[in-house]
């Protein structure tokens, strides 16, 4: 089975977020302090900066765990970094999609650990978990992992639209209440970029 190589993924996820950088930017702009692009820019050109492609998928994720918890100051970042630790920490070989799909789950896991937001808080849980969801299916019905990584895109896709209406309850959004409502998620949509540089990364 396929597998996704994470070198490519960290690679990948660092070039959509340079791409994206002014859109997550004017998403935090809206409901938060207008640094989200930035943060994750600057992390993951760091994480790049840093990867070593004869680790281990364990420690090439370790490591840009640990440069995201360092070189990004906001929220996103540090949860973001909870999230590649805590995947560090399941990935085995990393040689198929069922390693992939439970470290994805355990780092989701994390994030929730520490952030504390529930579904349909309005944060980066609401593309983060419908993917991990749909991995977990498609990896038990035996699907390939095309088939497995678009049902996960998809799903973070559709997670992160549904952030719009939604009104925060965690971070920094949930400061203005209602009015968070009626603007795109920018955590869930970094998250959503996570996903789409995974699926592009099978090797
Ligand atoms: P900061 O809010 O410190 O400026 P960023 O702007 O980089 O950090 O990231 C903001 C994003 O972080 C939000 O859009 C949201 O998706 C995510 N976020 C904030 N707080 C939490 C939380 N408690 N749990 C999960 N995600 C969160
Ligand atoms: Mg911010």
């Amino acid at each position: 089975m396929a597998a996704v190589d994470v070198s490519a993924w960290v690679r990948g996820f660092a070039a959509l977020v340079d791409e994206h950088a002014t859109e997550l930017t004017a998403l935090d702009a809206a409901i938060g302090d207008a640094d989200h692009g930035t943060n994750m820019r600057r992390g993951m050109t760091a994480a790049v900066a840093a990867l070593d492609d004869s680790s281990s998928p364990a420690d090439t994720m370790k490591q840009t765990a640990l440069v995201l918890i360092r070189t990004i100051g906001g929220a996103g970042g540090a949860l973001f970094g909870t999230f590649f630790l805590r995947f560090a920490g399941s990935i085995d070989s990393g040689s198929d999609m069922v390693d992939f799909a439970r470290a994805f789950r355990t780092g989701l896991d994390g994030v929730i650990a520490r952030g504390k937001a529930e579904l349909g808080d309005k944060t980066m849980v609401d593309a983060l978990a419908p993917a991990a969801d749909a991995l977990d299916r498609e990896v038990a019905g035996g699907a390939s992992a095309e088939v497995a990584l678009d049902a996960a895109v998809a799903a973070a896709q559709g997670g992160r639209d549904a952030t719009t209406p939604l009104v925060a309850r965690k971070g920094r959004a949930s400061y203005l209440g209602e009015r968070s409502a009626g603007h795109q998620d920018p955590g869930a949509t970094s998250a959503a970029l996570l996903v789409r540089a995974a699926r592009r990364a099978l090797r």
